[in-house]
């Protein structure tokens, strides 16, 4: 017989260093990651006997059994599920072969670094990488399986160390036995009470049965009922939340559980937890939804397109109906009204109980915080529900602190406004010093600092909420005459003295002859109304996209998108004043070069030409000092 020797992936090496140092102290969780991959090939071969009876060789009596052996210091999780031949061996206990892996990695160091165990352990347990987990307790592990349709069974077997060997293996019964050499720090697990104790907490809502066997003696250890087919007041919140570990590859508590019955046109039971913290894999570009679909109890797929949207692809657990044939195929669920159908009454509850958070500030600030880049999704995504999805936003303002929603916003317009003013960026500090809210500002207008990328996508479809449009501000100087000044807006006593005004005609002559000296680096030069305390603000033009917009793309090498600048002066500014006065004159294209770059330093852009820039300042400075 031959013994084939190989190596771990060397992410998996890293994993296994970290679930075994850094995951010390959480040694009871290896036998609930055992016992759920366990339940997961049950689930599968009962899915695959669905259309393929034989599988099941007659046994189709699902279960998962713990096999203590003290004398020998072995502890066995065993199933009858669907096994794992060679090829599944060496690629599920030997590789991680999941997307993202080398993300995976990088952010694992990162925690490693910092020394913070928690992270790591919710990274983990996210990373689905749950049997090495086996390694905690046990020096050597031992897999002898077969996979359910064939004939010859394999095993597997490693002391974690950077390599396992895998050899046939001949009568071995259908499914895997997993057998832990355990350490002497962890002969405890041989006792069928600590057994008990952990299954109870950890795997108690798991469907099947967990038999301890111990010689003669079987008992189960788990209730062995779906924990969402159980009554609400008979579920205690620990058992939520372990079923939301189990379910969901978590380690956070869930910030949100919904569990819900629908009954009627169509009959459904949905699970559903918004977790805590952020998974590591949120803004992979599949942003495939993560919720499991089953028919009458049995796991049909946990990639169920169009079950819910993107926007919610956050949500974890599980939807069961028993309005769907048991043998539904994959491509039956593409597309299928009644998925969708159950979808869109799920959709809209959990939306309703997210909702219904908002009232406590705090707890809602949390959710918004991890999520609400990915809600806002939903507003240019799903059309029907827009509104909705707009009354859970909260937005940074340029008036007030903390997250604000729309209502609170449109309560504080002053007379005159009938647009929702928001600029976008990549820091609510750096809006907020931006100079083109201060007209806004000094009206007391509030404008709503966006800085998430999804901000420019959604903002540019300008769906208007309770009939009033979104407007940004980068667009909308013009507006702030109609607008009347409320009552508590700043006066206007940080604004330079106004000596007098400078005629309409210099103004634009001096637009003009600014304009000359810049040439092709901005599109226009031109007189502002919203600007009170700055000379200049740099804005985009009123057709394509944003400034920001623009920088975003770039730093994703997409370099075809141009915003148009235009230098917008403020003509009540000593400065703009003064160089009215000597339009063309000794100094006047470094002025206004100065001026320039200083709009683009402040728009977060950089400045062309660097050495001329720092000349220049050293020439005016000279001139002030000396
Ligand atoms: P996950 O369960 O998140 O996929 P694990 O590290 O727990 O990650 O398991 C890796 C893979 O190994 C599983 O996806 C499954 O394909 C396989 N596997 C693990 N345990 C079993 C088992 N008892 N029976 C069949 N396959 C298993
Ligand atoms: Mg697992």
């Amino acid at each position: 017989m031959t013994v084939e020797t190989l190596h771990f992936q060397a992410e998996v090496t890293k994993l296994l260093d970290i679930v075994v140092h850094a995951l010390y102290s959480q040694k009871d969780v290896f036998l609930r990651e055992l016992v759920s991959n366990a339940s997961d090939a049950c689930d599968r071969l009962r899915y695959a006997a669905i259309t393929e009876p034989a599988l099941t060789e007659g046994d189709a009596d699902f279960k998962v059994r713990l096999i203590p052996d003290a004398d020998a210091k072995l502890l066995t999780v065993a199933d009858n599920g669907i096994g794992m031949n060679r090829d599944d061996l060496v690629e599920n206990l030997g590789t991680i072969a999941r997307s993202g892996t080398a993300r995976f990695a990088e952010a694992l160091a990162a925690q490693q670094a910092s020394g913070d165990g928690k992270q790591a352990l919710n990274l983990i347990g996210q990373f689905g990488v749950g049997f090495y987990a086996a390694f905690m307790v046990a020096g050597r592990v031992d897999v002898i399986t077969r996979k359910a349709g064939e004939d010859q069974g394999w095993k597997w077997s490693s002391d974690g160390q950077g390599g396992f060997t895998v050899e046939s293996f001949d009568s071995a019964p259908r499914g895997t036995r997993i057998v832990l050499h355990l350490r002497d720090d962890a002969l405890d697990y041989l006792k069928g009470d600590t057994l008990a104790r952990v299954v109870k907490t950890y795997s108690d809502h798991i469907d099947l049965p967990v038999v301890l066997e111990e010689g003669e003696e079987t008992r189960t250890l788990n209730a062995a009922s779906a924990l969402w087919t159980r009554p609400k007041a008979e579920i205690t919140p620990e058992q939520y939340t372990e079923f939301y570990h189990h379910v969901g590859h978590a380690f956070d508590d869930p910030w949100l559980t919904v569990h819900m019955h629908a009954e009627g046109a169509i009959e459904y039971t949905g699970l559903v937890f918004v977790p805590s913290d952020r998974p590591f894999d949120l803004f992979d570009p599949d942003r495939r939804q993560r919720l499991k679909l089953y028919v009458r109890r049995v796991f049909i797929t946990d990639d169920c397109e169009g079950l819910v949207p993107s926007y919610l692809r956050f949500l974890k657990g599980v939807v069961d109906t028993p309005d769907l044939p048991l043998n539904v195929s994959r491509e039956m669920l593409q597309d299928n009204p009644l998925v969708r159908k159950i979808g869109r009454g799920l959709v809209g509850k959990v939306l309703g109980e997210i909702g219904k958070q908002a009232e406590d500030k705090a707890r809602y600030a949390e959710f918004w915080e991890t999520f609400g880049a990915v809600l806002k999704e939903g507003i240019y995504e799903d059309f029907e529900r827009r509104a909705t999805i707009l009354d859970l936003c909260r937005f940074r303002s340029s008036l007030r602190d903390g997250w604000i929603s729309l209502s609170e916003y449109l309560e504080a317009m002053p007379e005159g406004q009938d647009a929702i003013y928001y600029l976008t960026g990549d820091s609510v500090d750096a809006l907020k010093a931006n100079p083109q809210i201060e007209g806004f500002t000094a009206k007391g207008v509030e404008v709503l600092l966006l800085t998430d990328t999804i901000d420019e996508f959604w903002t540019s479809m300008a769906p208007p909420y309770k009939d009033r449009r979104f407007a940004s501000v980068a667009l909308s100087g013009g507006d702030l005459a109609k607008i009347a000044a409320k009552a508590d807006a700043p006066e206007a006593e940080d604004k330079p003295a106004d000596d007098g005004p400078t005629a309409e005609a210099d103004i634009h002559a001096l637009a003009l002859a600014m304009q000359e000296v810049f040439g092709p680096e901005v599109k226009a030069v031109k007189a502002s109304e919203r600007l009170t305390t700055s000379p200049v603000c740099l804005v985009s033009g009123d057709a394509g996209v944003s400034l920001h917009m623009e920088r975003l793309l770039k730093a994703h090498n997409r370099t075809g998108a141009h915003a148009d600048r235009i230098l917008e002066i403020n003509p009540k500014h000593p400065v703009i004043k003064a160089l009215a006065a000597r339009t063309g004159g000794d100094g006047f294209a470094d002025a206004a070069w100065l001026l320039l770059d200083q709009a683009r330093i402040v728009e977060g852009e950089p400045v062309a030409d660097a050495a001329a820039f720092s000349r220049r300042l050293t020439a005016v400075m000279e001139k002030g000092l000396l």
